[in-house]
């Protein structure tokens, strides 16, 4: 076969994930890989927590733990702990567990309390309460077992996203991903409209058969060139800006993201171990940037402290079509939901796992082209609509922007059907089924957020909770179970 080319716009964290994939799957296939980054554009250089994917991401790379993690700093994950969104008694926090294999029945026993709540039944619906990680969390355990021991969970982790930029580039060129450091000011394209050529401010020309818009925010290639729409989001998510403030490292190392609520957003605490890396992602429609990182400030208790803060802007949405013509995009050029839930690297990992599977099933060609773009748009409507819901259901009556999100009435169809059903007591895990929704977030999420937000009745049942559910012997297990997980710490040494 003729060998082939692939040009990859961008070095941040989605261009050099891109290049090691698309190396790993095509390179014996005839494919040559180049990635061409400009050195004086910055990569965005935030984005440090993921979902539990991102394991799968090292495994089909052949790397263990003990490659990568010491290198980046990286801390495990056991889900993330949401501090003030809601305002009702008793659910000032709720955690959203990475559910895995032994939470199967404890969190049968979940899916029951929560339906009894909202029939108005006085049971207790906290989802802390039910799963394995949640416990593990509060007790800085890491997700690791001791040697042997039989049961194995889900986890994500926390990372310096600029040392796993580093090292996924050496990884790449140690492979043989050409590395090209150049600006790219024009693009040359076929009569049919494909994209022939990028060439670079000195006058250098860069063909290739296949090209992969990893540029970020500026989308240099399907956005700019092949003139792909962004459809925006910002009717349903109104933080457009966010500020990055390192503190030091504390202690034992937590292993969950914190997301605290805000007076107009929310701030991330995520911890690594060299350093906690802190965030305030807001809404600049009510808030300025100077008064954003004071109230950061404030809060980090670093009002005085000689840390500069970095500010972002955000564009939240998604292109219209994620690959058109012979061009994909991939991570903040393709669009970007706010990191309330780590997500990005997901998608960006999504995409090319969907993209390669497309693009060899069509014998490299644009066969499937059509059915990859649908795919990928409506993981990113479905990752979206989870989000939306923590704002929606917040019942924070503080400021404005708490009280706009909770009025907004642009939420999607499916979104209001799920409130409808849950708010009716009906059956949330059929609908999400019916609506072919689940796999985004699955049903045990939903109800984590909706119970963790007390979005429930008023205790008012006369008759007596049938199912009743022994939340001591669930407790029970779970601390029994957590017995054969190490401490944070010791895994991170180990
Ligand atoms: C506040 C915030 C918090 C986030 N938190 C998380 C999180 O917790 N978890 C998560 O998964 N994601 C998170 N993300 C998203 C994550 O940061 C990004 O998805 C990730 O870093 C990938 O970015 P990128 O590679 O697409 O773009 P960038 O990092 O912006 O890289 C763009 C690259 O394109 C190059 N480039 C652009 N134009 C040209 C040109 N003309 N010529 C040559 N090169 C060019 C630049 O030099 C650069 O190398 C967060 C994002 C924000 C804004």
């Amino acid at each position: 076969m003729k060998r082939q080319s692939i040009i990859i716009l961008g070095g941040g964290t989605a261009g050099w994930m891109s290049a090691n994939l698309l190396h790993h799957a095509f390179h014996a296939k005839g494919f040559d890989i180049t990635l061409i980054e400009s050195p004086e554009i910055n990569i965005i250089g935030v984005g440090e927590g993921s979902t539990p994917h991102l394991k799968q991401f090292f495994n089909t790379l052949g790397l263990a733990e003990s490659d990568w993690m010491p290198r980046c700093h990286a801390t495990y994950k056991n889900g993330i702990q949401f501090n003030h969104w809601s305002s009702a008694k008793g659910y000032s926090a709720y955690f959203h567990p990475f559910p895995s294999m032994p939470d199967r029945q404890t969190a049968a026993g979940f899916l029951i309390n929560s339906m009894l709540r909202r029939q108005g039944h006085d049971v207790d619906p906290r989802p802390d309460r039910y799963f394995l990680s949640a416990y593990l969390a509060k007790q800085k355990l890491s997700p690791k077992t001791q040697t042997g021991f039989p049961i194995s969970i889900n986890y994500g982790y926390h990372f310096d996203s600029a040392l796993l930029g580093e090292f996924l580039k050496e990884l790449a060129v140690e492979k043989g991903v050409n590395h090209v450091a150049a600006k790219i000011t024009e693009v040359e394209r076929h009569l049919s409209g494909d994209i022939d050529a990028l060439v670079s401010e000195n006058g250098q020309r860069y063909q290739a058969n296949w090209f992969i818009d990893c540029s970020g925010f500026s989308g240099v290639l399907l956005q700019k060139t092949l003139g792909v729409t962004f459809h925006d989001f910002s009717a349903n998510l109104f933080n457009d800006a966010a500020i990055a403030l390192p503190s030091e490292a504390s202690l034992p190392t937590s292993v969950q993201t914190i997301s605290t609520a805000l007076s107009n957003g929310w701030s991330w605490e995520i911890p690594l171990t060299h350093r906690t890396g802190n965030g305030y992602v807001y809404s600049s429609r009510y808030q300025s940037s100077d008064a954003a990182e004071t109230e950061l400030r404030e809060k980090l208790g670093l009002l005085d402290a000689d840390v500069p803060a970095k500010h972002l802007k955000m564009r939240v949405g998604q292109v219209a079509q994620h690959w058109y013509k012979n061009c994909l995009a991939v991570g903040l050029s393709q669009g970007f939901i706010e990191p309330l839930e780590a997500t990005a690297l997901h998608l960006v990992q999504d995409t090319l796992e969907n993209f390669i599977g497309a693009f060899e099933a069509g014998k490299f060609s644009q066969q499937h082209q059509a059915e990859f773009n649908q795919r990928i748009s409506a993981r990113f409507e479905g990752i979206r609509d989870y989000i939306v819901c923590h704002y929606k259901v917040n019942n924070r009556t503080d400021t404005q922007y708490w009280m706009d999100n909770r009025n907004n009435p642009h939420i999607s169809d499916q979104l209001q059907q799920i409130l409808a059903c849950w708010d009716a007591g009906g059956d949330v895990t059929a609908l999400l089924d019916g609506l072919g929704i689940s796999q985004f977030y699955p049903a045990v999420s939903w109800h984590c957020l909706l119970s963790g937000y007390g979005r429930f009745p008023p205790i008012g049942a006369t008759s007596a909770a049938t199912h009743e559910v022994n939340l001591e012997q669930i407790q029970h297990y779970i601390k029994t179970w957590a017995k054969g997980f190490i401490p944070h710490n010791t895994a991170l040494a180990k």
